[in-house]
Formats: C-alpha cells, structure tokens, sequence
C-alpha cells in the first residue's frame, strides 16, 4: 500500500515550516521533509524576526519563542575606513506589550517552530534530503523520492521551501539557475559577551535590543552589507555582498569580515567577545523580476526558493514565512472545494500572494537591484567618502569660514561625480525608489 499524504513540504526553515503549520492546523495530512540533523540546523539569518507575520500564524509564539531581544533601536551607518555617519532610530514606543522586531537565533528558532509544527499534527522527518520530484505521465508532480531507503512518497501537492539555492526546482525544470548578480554571499559570526557588557555599550536593558546596517567602504565598492545585532548573550556580526561581485573582485568574504571587525567604530562593541560561531549563506538578492514560476501541476514554491526577499529593507524571513502561510490557505481552499491541484486550481495562490505586502514591496522596488548592481562603486564607495568627508567637515572647528566649509564640501561632490552625474544618481535612486 504507498501511503498518500495531503502535502508534502520539503524544508523545515521559516517558509516550510509555515506552511506546514498553516495545512496541519486545519486537518491536513502533512508530510515535512529536512535534510539537516534537526530544523535549523543549516540555517542562517542575521536575524531580525518580525512578529506581525509570525503572529498571523501563530498568534501565541510569544508564550514559548526562543526570543532573543525586542529592538527599541535601529541604526544605518554610512562607513568609510574610520568613521561612521549615522542614523539612529530609538523609540521607548517599541517597549510595547507585543513587540514588533525581535532579535532570534535560527538554531533555537526552528527548532521550536517545528515542535509546533509536530504539535500541529504534521509529521516531520530530518536527516531526510529530497533527491528527486516524482511526476506522472502528464508531468505533474505527485511526490518526491528522497535519500532513505524506501520509494517514491506520494501527496497531492508538493511545496517547495527549500531555500535560496531550490536545487530541486532548478534540475526538476520549475526555475531556472539562479544568476550570480542575484544573489549574495553573506558571512556572519556570533561574539559572546555576558547580557550585562551588552547592555551597558548599546544603551539598552532588559530584553532590550539594537541593531545596526551598515553600508560603505567596508564593501570595498561591491554592493553590500555589514550588519550587527545584539543577542541577550552574543553579538551577531556579518557582511554580504553579490556573489557577481566578489567573482569579479576575487575578494574573500572572510576578509571582509575580518576588517569590519577591525574597524574602529566596530572594535570596541565587540571586544573582549569569544567567537564560538561562524557560517556562511546565500540571500537572494534580485527581487522583483527574478521571481520565478511561482506554481504548476501539484507545486508551489514559496520563501527564498522563489527568491522573495527584499534586499533594501532587509527583510526576508517575514516574507518567507507570509508566502509559507498563504501557499498552504490557498492548498486548503483547494482541497475544501474537493478540485484536483492542478496549476489552474494553484494559480490561487499567487493571486492571493500579489495582493500581499510580499509581491507589493517587491514591485515598488524592481529597479533598485540592477541600479545597485551597477553603481556598485558610486553608491557603496564614492557616496560615503563623500559623506563622511563633508560631516568631518560640517564637525571639525578649525577657524575656516563656514561658508568656506560649505564651498568646499560642494566643490568635493561636484569633483567626485560631476554636475550631471550627480543629478542623474538622484533621479535614478528616486525613480527605483518610488
Ligand atoms: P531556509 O530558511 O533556507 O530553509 C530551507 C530549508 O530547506 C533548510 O532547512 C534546508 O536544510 C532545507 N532543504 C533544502 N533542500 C532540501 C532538500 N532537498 N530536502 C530536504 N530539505 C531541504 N531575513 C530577515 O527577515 N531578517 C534578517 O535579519 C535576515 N538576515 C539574514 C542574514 C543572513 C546572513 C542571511 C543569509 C539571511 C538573512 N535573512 C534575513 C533572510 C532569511 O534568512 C531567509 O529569507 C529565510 O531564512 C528564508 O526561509 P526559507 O524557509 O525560505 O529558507
């Protein structure tokens, strides 16, 4: 007898596991599939979580979350080789009941996520790489075969939350390979400092928590970013650029990194830190055009692996876990409605994602990618000399005139980008900003 499931969901990360959830909870029989020893386990994010998605599905994560700190502050510093100029964002108004960002660690996250997911009633399988999609004469995918002894596992539907690289999409023909100027690499560290060093340098208590993003000469005129967040005993610390980018620049990512940590604005948050973590992964970065097919005959594919991130604002595991929920509402209505998921009937599912923040962010920002891309060196580099050399300026009293100063720091830009190229820069970051 082959044992026929409602769903099967390979991947236990934020989008699988939402998905899982979501189909679980409303009776469905579920089948998730993990390769990693235990949900997380491959996994890597800076990682903000943002709770207004994880609460549309599980409204009460607070009761038993692994939550590190809730951010009360945010800062985007604009770097160059020794100093920073920032903006800072800090309201007491985060010190809410339910607060809106937390600071997680993916490990302990997924974890508890999929212990849901068990509570739910789905059954969850780790150590179990899904090594093929099984079809039937018409092409439509019935289920998967995996790397454990055994045959073909059969579902009416199958949903692909496999993550940034969707291999099995990729050589299954559902998408495409993914393009190296779509994607970055990023790297990261975890310091452990004890909570009370931590709260002291960033100004925080409690659960409190502050992150910074960082953008600049630490890119060495790749497009990229530096990122720290504080956790309740460690510090996560990190820095991803397009993948293009450093194949073109032969750059290490680890060297990078390695400078960020030497950086003197960065140095002291950080000293005294016992490193005990360090990982690397993919984030995709192409946005809006590089979203592939997003469903077909007993498919839909959701989260990273249909490259739903978006890259200006930092967010993708709200977007993963929001495509993770709204495939498996769709698969519902499917299934309530007793109709065959046929790509016809899964169409429902984009549909329903369009009108979501997911695909609306997404399209507001189509352009930003390929102008980021390929201002790499004017945005990641000339702009923030520029801009640190006119707030030294602005800063340093030194009995120049200030309209001297003025005249100066003008004359610096206008040097550095000329007349046009300075308003042409404005309008193309205005028009890819709208
Ligand atoms: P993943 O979390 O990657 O999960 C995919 C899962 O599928 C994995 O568990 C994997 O083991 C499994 N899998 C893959 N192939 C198979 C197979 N063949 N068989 C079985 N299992 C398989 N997002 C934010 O919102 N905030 C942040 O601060 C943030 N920071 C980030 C920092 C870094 C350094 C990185 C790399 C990403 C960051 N992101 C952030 C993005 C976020 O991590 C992702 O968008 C999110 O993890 C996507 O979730 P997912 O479920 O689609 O994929």
């Amino acid at each position: 007898i082959k044992e026929e499931f409602d769903a099967i969901v390979i991947g236990a990360g934020m989008s699988g596991n939402a998905a899982a959830y979501t189909m679980a909870s409303d009776g469905l029989k579920v089948l998730q599939l993990e390769r990693g020893e235990y949900p997380g386990s491959k996994n890597v994010q800076g990682a903000i979580m943002y709770a207004n998605m994880l609460e549309k599905i599980v409204p009460d994560f607070r009761d038993d979350a692994p939550l590190e700190r809730h951010l009360v502050e945010q800062r985007l510093w604009v770097m160059d080789e020794t100093s920073h100029t920032g903006i800072h964002y800090r309201s007491d108004d985060f010190n809410e009941v339910k607060p809106n960002r937390y600071t997680i660690i993916r490990a302990q996250f997924d974890k508890w996520f999929s212990r849901r997911v068990r509570g739910a009633g789905a059954t969850v399988l780790c150590e179990t790489t899904v090594t093929e999609l099984v079809r039937d004469a018409k092409g439509k995918v019935i289920g998967v075969r995996t790397d454990r002894a055994g045959g073909a596992i059969y579902a009416d539907v199958v949903v692909l939350a496999e993550g940034v690289c969707g291999l099995l999409g990729t050589r299954g023909g559902l998408r495409k390979m993914l393009k190296p100027e779509a994607v970055a690499l990023a790297v990261k560290e975890m310091h452990f400092l004890p909570e009370e060093v931590i709260e002291q340098r960033f100004g925080v208590k409690g659960s409190e928590g502050c992150v910074i993003e960082a953008i600049g000469t630490i890119s060495h005129g790749m497009a990229g970013l530096g990122f720290l967040y504080t956790n309740k005993e460690s510090i996560s610390l990190g820095i991803g650029c397009l993948v293009s980018d450093f194949a073109a620049k032969m750059e290490s990512p680890y060297a990078l990194l390695d400078a960020l940590k030497n950086h003197p604005s960065i140095r002291p948050l950080i000293a005294g830190s016992e490193v005990k973590e360090y990982a690397a992964h993919l984030i995709p970065e192409g946005g809006y055009k590089a979203i592939p097919q997003l469903f077909g005959d007993g498919w839909v594919v959701v989260g990273d692996a249909a490259q739903l991130n978006n890259a200006v604002h930092r967010e993708g595991s709200n977007l993963a876990m929001t495509s993770g929920r709204i495939a498996a509402e769709a698969i519902i209505q499917v299934k309530r409605r007793n109709d065959p998921m046929t790509k016809r009937n899964l169409a429902l599912y984009k549909t329903m994602l369009d009108k979501s923040f997911v695909v609306k962010d997404l399209r507001k920002y189509k352009d930003m990618p390929a102008l980021l891309h390929t201002n790499a060196r004017n945005f990641f580099t000339t702009y923030p000399l520029l801009m640190s050399q006119a707030a030294q300026n602005f800063m340093r009293v030194d009995g120049t005139p200030k309209i001297e100063k003025e005249k100066a720091t003008t004359a610096a830009f206008i040097k550095a980008r000329s007349r046009l190229g300075l308003v042409s820069d404005a309008i193309r970051l205005a028009l890819a900003w709208r």
